[in-house]
């Protein structure tokens, strides 16, 4: 097995995406923390990302669309140590036709150890933590057997 601590700044890359029926609440939860979110670098699916800037004037990096490839740009900037926290308003009552894409985001998100809400409380408890705004060093363990 091989641990590796990765170290995440202060100011943190944060994904943002919310499935169809959880966009206004993330919009909503994006309004209320615009204050400490605007001193963060953000990315986005394509059209979470769309709503974020066009409600918040946030400054977005925009992936494509999830269904289309966003989840999949997202989980591999994951990989590449590229996105240090996923807020992800996923869908629980309704299926998804991509859903092995969401699948795949919320696993790499665990592989690389990278703390991830996919609620409203979960993202209120991330974001009112002091490690939100501070460095971090978190613990990578890769144990693939080759
Ligand atoms: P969207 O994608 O922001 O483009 O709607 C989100 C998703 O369903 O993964």
């Amino acid at each position: 097995m091989n641990s590796v601590l990765v170290k995440m700044n202060s100011k943190k890359r944060i994904a943002l995406v919310a499935h169809d029926n959880k966009k206004e609440e993330l919009l909503q939860w994006a309004k209320y923390n615009s204050g400490t979110l605007k001193s963060h670098e953000l990315f986005a699916t394509g059209t979470t990302g769309r709503l974020l800037s066009d409600a918040l004037g946030m400054k977005i990096k925009r992936m494509m669309s999830g269904p289309v490839g966003g989840d999949q740009q997202l989980g591999a900037k994951i990989a590449e140590g590229k996105i240090d926290i996923l807020i992800f308003f996923w869908d629980p009552l309704e299926p998804q036709p991509h859903d092995p894409d969401v699948k795949a985001l919320l696993r790499i998100a665990v592989v690389w150890n990278i703390p991830v809400a996919s609620n409203r409380a979960s993202a209120d408890f991330l974001i009112s933590s002091h490690l939100f705004n501070s460095e971090y060093e978190r613990n990578v363990t890769l144990s693939i057997r080759r």
